[in-house]
């Protein structure tokens, strides 16, 4: 198939014949309306009508012809200006039965010089539609010259993609300006009785520019001054990026044709015109990313594991607000310019460290800041990450909420242990081991084929434990600290044990994916004791369920330990990972110590 030529037509009023009621011919309607046409359905009687082609006919939108085509149809609806010639057909029929119709209307259209596209079959049309993208005066339009109506999808979503949003707006914007300039430079210089000013042409295909395009403008060179506000439109559309062409409003338009006065009087007498009325450090100022809040998970501790958002996301914040958990791995890659705020959270300063930090990003937001708020590893995972987007949103400004690799997921796959594997276990239960106000809550109750995180926990383990091993059934128990208290009002508060057997498997993960990594193997007889013995090093979770024994097994050992982490050996070098592993590997050292014997 030869290159074919692309053009835009004025359709206005034109008639369009679809012939068929399927679909595609629904889509063709919808394409005549979209471009002003008058289409025109033919289709007999019984023919089944596309619903939404029914739609269009029920609500006059539509004409409908209920007849099978005949070959007066070409030359009997259209317009009388062009004695009654339909001015386009679209041949939607499909199937092998009407391979003869369809080729005897795409022969008499070219006999009859209509333009005709006969679904499916290239040879027998003399024109294509091609893939387009519209948004408002501008159209993009992709043909792969019959090779493929897919790829041409793809490549024009594609190129579409890459203007900034909303261009159709601009591009309407820009052109009223030109057109408005044309205008007024037409009448002025009729009233001179000077042509110079010829109108640029107005095919868009037009690729190269005018020899005159950059020639320098004297102040004294009356006749190129008047031509003066076009060129300078040619140029800001030639050499501005288009995200800042984008930002031109309405205002900007009226204040252009005000401080440019065309007549030579004014021209000469006007010292400021020759400065541009809007020139693009107003722009670029505009253009400049408003005031926005960033709510996004660094992972769980290893800078390998953010995700290229956050890490951009950190690269161009103005101001970062950390939670203390953040390892400082993570806020080694903020840069110096940038001030970090950490959440001053300690024991019983939870609530405060949290507004404090929650005014600080209003505040920031408040004078034009991109703000990150870099929580630990995901941000809607235990991080009050929904309340934090709820306080903005309230504020009126809508956090981007960026997720992070959850240290519920990604704990137990560096301690080797598969949150879930066939035949083992079938399902994951991400839950805590602290409650609102410190309170416990209640355990899940034993399910041999499930796994178990629970985060927030390492600091209660022997009461955990305590209730994840107690008889569901069980009369309820007060809990102890309730009692020691002395009752009260919380004393009305009871715990069910969760029946799980004391020899179910689990292990106890510490600053995973941090080169101080730790693993405890145990089971829930032992975990408690390991604990006591081994100290802790947080923040750290427990894993529980058959899954922790998949793939690696304590053998006899009540525990066992092992330190430090493996988990992108051999990746680090090459990769370009941010922050790198390097030197986390060279820190590894796994020691793996038996406690005692079963
Ligand atoms: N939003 C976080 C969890 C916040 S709650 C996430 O998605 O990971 C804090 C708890 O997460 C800690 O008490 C601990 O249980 C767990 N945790 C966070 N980072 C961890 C890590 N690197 N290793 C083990 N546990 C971790």
């Amino acid at each position: 198939m030869p290159t074919l030529l692309l053009t835009a037509h004025d359709c206005v009023g034109h008639v369009h014949l679809i012939i068929g009621s399927n679909s595609i011919a629904n889509a063709r309607c919808a394409k005549s309306l979209e471009v002003g046409a008058i289409p025109i359905v033919i289709a007999p009687q019984d023919a089944e009508v596309h619903y939404a082609l029914k739609d269009k006919i029920d609500a006059g939108h539509v004409q409908r012809c209920t007849a099978a085509f005949h070959d007066e149809d070409l030359t009997r609806w259209g317009r009388d200006e062009v004695d009654n010639i339909v001015d386009a057909v679209f041949v939607t029929l499909g199937g092998k039965e009407s391979m003869a119709t369809r080729t005897h209307i795409s022969t008499l259209c070219r006999r009859l010089r209509i333009p005709v596209n006969v679904l499916d079959s290239p040879n027998l049309c003399t024109f294509s539609l091609p893939s387009t993208h519209s948004d408002g005066p501008l159209q993009i339009g992709i043909t792969t010259s019959g090779k493929g109506c897919k790829l041409a999808t793809r490549i024009r979503r594609e190129i579409a993609s890459l203007l900034p949003p909303n261009f159709g707006s601009t591009v309407e914007r820009l052109g009223t300006i030109r057109r408005r300039i044309w205008e007024e430079d037409y009448r002025s210089n009729q009233a001179l009785e000077d042509h110079s000013a010829v109108p640029e042409n107005e095919d868009d295909d037009v690729a190269a520019q005018r020899p005159t395009f950059n020639q320098l403008v004297s102040e004294s060179d009356h006749a190129a001054a008047k031509t003066r506000r076009i060129r300078w439109l040619s140029q800001i559309c030639e050499y501005w990026p288009l995200r800042r062409l984008a930002s031109i409003t309405d205002a900007d338009i009226d204040a252009i044709l005000q401080s440019y006065n065309t007549t030579s009087q004014s021209v000469a007498s006007n010292s400021t015109s020759n400065t541009p009325p809007l020139d693009i450090s107003t722009l670029e100022i505009r253009a400049r990313p408003q005031p926005r809040i960033i709510l996004a998970g660094s992972g769980p501790g290893s800078p390998s594991l953010l995700t290229l958002a956050t890490h951009r996301a950190i690269l161009r914040a103005t101001v970062i607000l950390a939670d203390k958990l953040v390892p400082s791995a993570i806020l080694d890659l903020i840069p110096r310019r940038t001030p970090l705020h950490i959440a001053r959270k300690f024991p019983g300063n939870a609530e405060a460290a949290q507004n404090e930090l929650l005014t600080l990003g209003l505040e920031a937001l408040q004078n034009g800041h991109t703000v990150l708020r870099l929580k630990q590893g995901d941000p809607y995972i235990y991080g009050r990450g929904s309340e934090e987007f709820a306080w903005f949103e309230e504020r009126g400004y809508r956090p981007i909420v960026l997720p992070g690799i959850t240290s519920a997921l990604s704990a137990p796959l560096f301690a080797q242990v598969p949150a879930t594997s066939r035949g083992v276990s079938d399902q994951v239960l991400v839950c805590t081991g602290t409650g609102r106000k410190g309170k416990a809550p209640e355990p899940p109750v034993y399910n041999d084929s499930m796994t178990v995180v629970f985060l927030m926990a390492l600091h209660r383990i022997g009461e955990l434990v305590g209730s994840l091993v107690a008889p569901p059934s069980s009369s309820p128990t007060l809990r102890q600290e309730e009692l020691q208290k002395g009752g009260g009002e919380d004393t009305k508060f009871v715990v069910n044990g969760g029946g799980w057997p004391e020899d179910t498997p689990c292990a106890v993960v510490e600053r995973a994916s941090c080169s101080d990594q730790r693993v405890i193997r145990s089971t829930l007889q032992f975990v408690v004791q390991a604990v006591e013995a081994e100290g802790s090093r947080p923040p750290g979770l427990l894993v529980l369920g058959k899954a922790c024994e998949v793939l690696k097994r304590r053998g006899g050992a009540r525990w066992v330990v092992e330190e430090g982490f493996d988990g992108f050996e051999g990746l680090d070098d090459g990769m370009g990972l941010p922050g790198g592993g390097g030197e986390m590997t060279e820190m590894f050292a796994e020691r793996a110590r038996e406690k005692g014997t079963m």
